[in-house]
Order: structure tokens, then sequence, then C-alpha cells
């Protein structure tokens, strides 16, 4: 029976050493959710890093985590710490992340890491390579793995190969000034079919490989060595049902309520008129944050009535704090919320409540289902599924979404108040209409969305994908 091989930098699993006792637990984040009927339902294995460096495991340990990752269809990629700090933390989080979101003055272009990059792709190759058979399918997921397509094309040409992008993919006057960049683009042609969030993604990859390679480029088809390479997008969906259902469970009122959920009541009943506003994002450069702080400062002068009514929620979940950029954002984070807080509060409000950290599942639905308003202004996403999920908690189908137009999610999501994260008029205007917009527009607008992820949600995107990935096979044997 032919096997599918999924392969994403990280393995969908969280392994502890506690007192030399190992312990495996399956995560459930929306990519694994997506990959459930090709991964756990057929003859799937998932390849990828458990987290865990080599150096940190002797050979009985190693033995050990192999065993346990190969009971839940996993195998492991053997990464060493400079693996980590060249390959992961270097090339791919200070190279290709802020490039492809379009930050060049942070770009780092430095020939060892680029090296490590190469080393670590041709690791995942191997691992791939030791198991793979004629006839198998690989999906191979994300920015950290671009080059493993041909890697294992140029030695098993009858396997079909799909990739998936799950960050932008730039323009090509951005693309244009990378180094490597007819190895990279190289190495994606590997795949039979290369998948995008949105259009626009799509086709800026495609002028970079008519430009650069100048490949012929037939509408969304690459020929490439006597083989077509199809090129389509595929907008990543939630796990739609398991965020409704949890925010109906929430509305049961036999649900114990949660220590969180009451610090927001307190502060919802306080008077009859408060706002929650609601932003959740990874502390990452692209989410906007310092900009949606300066801008609700402006929106507060701007409109001084709302001053003692609303109140900003901002979740920033801690991330790559390895990485100096990273660093620098959380002290100008940490600086903007406290003089704006020492600037508005009063003895009974502060404008911002500001977390630092992630939170489990159950509080954020109490963040979603209890904010009339979600800001989610990334200068540059790639999908944006927290958009989304703010949407699919929306059990009465009240609450506005102010999305920037500059996360793919815009694309799908019309009925949201796009923004210009870059406009603070933008912000206000959009931040004044949503808490003034009737019930029934707000109804509208959440119905429309709502039908839409529904039906796209994040298993129908697999679906959606495996089902071209097939047809693409076939499309081979007819050029042949
Ligand atoms: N999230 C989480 N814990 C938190 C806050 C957020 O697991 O404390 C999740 C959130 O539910 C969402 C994901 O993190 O599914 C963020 O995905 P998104 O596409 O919005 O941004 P990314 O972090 O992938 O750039």
């Amino acid at each position: 029976m032919n096997k599918t091989i999924i392969v994403s930098n990280r393995l969908p699993l969280q392994i502890s050493i506690e007192q030399d006792q190992l312990n495996v637990t399956p995560s459930v984040g929306g990519l694994a959710t997506g990959m459930k009927s090709v991964h756990a339902d057929g003859n799937g294995l998932w390849v990828g890093w458990t987290g865990i460096t080599d150096e940190e495991l002797d050979a009985d340990l190693k033995k050990e985590v192999d065993a346990k990752v190969k009971d839940v269809k996993c195998k492991a990629v053997g990464l060493t710490q400079d693996d980590i700090d060249q390959f992961y933390l270097g090339f791919s989080n200070r190279t290709l992340w802020p490039l492809f979101h379009y930050f060049l003055e942070y770009t780092e272009f430095e020939d060892s890491q680029w090296e490590a990059y190469k080393r670590v792709n041709q690791k995942f190759a191997e691992v791939v390579l030791d198991t793979i058979e004629d006839g198998d399918t690989v999906w191979i997921h994300d920015y950290q793995l671009l080059l493993l397509p041909q890697l294992i094309k140029d030695v098993k040409p009858e396997v079909t190969i799909g990739f998936f992008l799950h960050i932008p993919f730039p323009s090509y006057e951005i693309f244009r000034t990378f180094p490597w960049r007819e190895e990279l683009l190289t190495g994606m042609l590997g795949a039979d079919l290369i998948g995008f969030h949105t259009y626009d993604y799509e086709r800026h990859f495609l002028s970079s490989v008519k430009r650069i390679l100048r490949l012929d480029v037939n509408f969304n088809e690459i020929t490439y060595h006597d083989r077509i390479v199809k090129v389509d997008s595929f907008p990543m969906g939630i796990d739609y049902n398991k965020f409704h259902d949890a925010a109906l469970e929430h509305d049961n009122p036999n649900t114990e309520i949660s220590e969180l959920q009451k610090r927001i009541d307190t502060h919802l009943n306080e008077d009859g008129d408060k706002k929650l506003i609601l932003s959740i994002d990874r502390l990452d450069y692209t989410k906007g944050i310092p900009n949606r702080i300066r801008a609700f400062e402006y929106f507060l002068n701007k409109h001084p009535e709302y001053k003692e009514k609303v109140r900003l929620v901002m979740l920033a979940v801690p991330s790559r704090s390895g990485v100096p950029q990273y660093q620098l954002l959380k002290k100008e984070t940490d600086e903007l919320v406290g003089r704006i807080n020492g600037e508005f509060s009063t003895v009974s409000w502060t404008p911002i409540w500001y977390f630092y950290r992630s939170l489990p599942f159950e509080n954020l639905i109490d963040l979603y289902t209890s904010s009339d308003i979600a800001l989610i202004t990334p200068v540059r996403d790639g999908m944006n599924l927290v958009a989304k999920e703010y949407v699919a908690t929306r059990t009465k189908q009240d609450g506005v979404l102010i999305l920037s137009e500059m996360a793919g999610a815009a694309k799908e999501m019309n009925e949201a108040l796009l923004i210009n994260p870059n406009s603070f008029e933008d912000f206000a205007s959009a931040l004044k209409k949503a808490l003034t917009m009737p019930l029934e527009e707000q109804n509208n607008r959440m119905k429309i969305l709502q039908k839409r992820l529904k039906r796209y949600d994040v298993e129908k995107w697999a679906d959606e994908f495996f089902k071209t990935l097939e047809a693409t096979n076939k499309l081979q044997d007819v050029v042949v």
C-alpha cells in the first residue's frame, strides 16, 4: 500500500524528559487537525524534528524517542544545537521570515547560515528517502524546507510531491534581492504541486519563476525538465466546529467560570456600556503591535468620549526570543503600553490590559466570546487564523472584526472592516464604526463570514490540496 508522508519542521507532538522519564504528548495545532485524515486514518507518516537536540539525547534515550515517536506514526529528524542556531533561528527566522514579510531592513544574508539551511534540508531529505518508495506521496510544509522537494525528486522521480507555503511569497522586486534566488526556486520546483494561501502569493511566485529562471509559464503551470509543476492557491481554514462548540459550551450556564472570565465580567459589569477590544498575536514584528497601540492612543485622543468606555485587551504570545529584533520589539511594546496606560489611566480604568504569555485554549475562548471587537492588524501576515477563530466563536452572531488588508485572511473576509494598518485614520474610523454598528449589521456580516469559514474549514483545505495533488499526478502521466 502506498504511503503518504507529511514533512514539517516540527513534529505535531511535545516531548519532555523529566527525571529520565520520556513523555510524548500529541499537540493539537491547526495543521495537525487538517492533516488528521491524511496522517492518522490513512497509511501516513509524519517526518520532522522532535524539539529535542541531538546533544540532549544519549544513545539509549534516542532509541526510546524513536520508538515512542514511531508509535504515533512519526519519524524524527535529528538536529544539533548548531543546526537550530544556524538553520532555524538563523536562516529561517533571520533571512526567509523577514524577507518574505517585506522586512528587508531586518533580513540578513549570511553565507554560513545558508550553508546550514542546505545541510538541514539534506538531513530531512535523508530521513524521507530512507522510507519512501515509488508511488508514495509526500506533502512538505513551509519556509524551513524550501529545498526539500528537489532533494527528494532528484533521487526519487517516481514519487508525487506537494509543497505548501504558510507565509506570504513576496513580490518579484523583493524576492530578486535574495542572493540564492535560483537555488531556492529550483528547490521548490521539485514539487508537482505548489500551494499558497492566496492568489497574490501564487502570482508573485510565478512572476519570479518567469523572470529569474526564464521558464515557460502557462496560466498556473510551469514546464520544468519535461515535467509540469502546478501552482494554486488554497486558503487555510480553522477547525471551525472546535471553536464554535467550545463557545457554545462557554455560554452554557452549567460550565464553570474561569478566573480570567471573572475578571472580564467585573470590568464589563462596572458600567452598562463598557466595550472590550481584543487583539491576539505572537509577539512578532509582522503583527503590527506597536502601531496598533499608537493607533489606539490616536483614537482615544480623537474620540475622548470613549475614555473609560473601551479597553484594549492585548495578548502577545512570546516568540523567537533568541532573535534580537524580537527582544527589541518586546521592549518597545512594554514601554508603549506603560506610557499610554500612564497617560490615560484613571482610578477605575486602565485603557490597555496587556498579557505577555500564551493562554490555554479555554482562556482564548473566554477572550474571543467576551470581546465586542477583534482588532487584528498585522503589517504583513500569510493568513492569520486568529481572525477566523474570533468569527467562529461568535455564537450570537454579534461582534465586529477589524482586519488588516495585509493579512491573507482579508481576501476571504470582505465582510470584516478592512483597514490599512499603517493609517491611524483608518484605525480610528473603523473603531468608531465598529463601536456604533447596529446589531443587525453585525449579524449580517457575521453570518456570511461564519458560513464561509464553516464550509472551508481546515479539513476541507487539506482535502482540496490532496485532491489537486492526485490530479496533478495524473497530469504527469499524460505528459509522459
Ligand atoms: N494561540 C495559542 N495560544 C495563545 C494564543 C494564540 O495557541 O495563547 C493560537 C491561536 O489560537 C492561533 C495561532 O496561535 O491558532 C496563531 O495563528 P495565526 O495564523 O493567527 O498566527 P501565527 O502565529 O501562525 O503567525
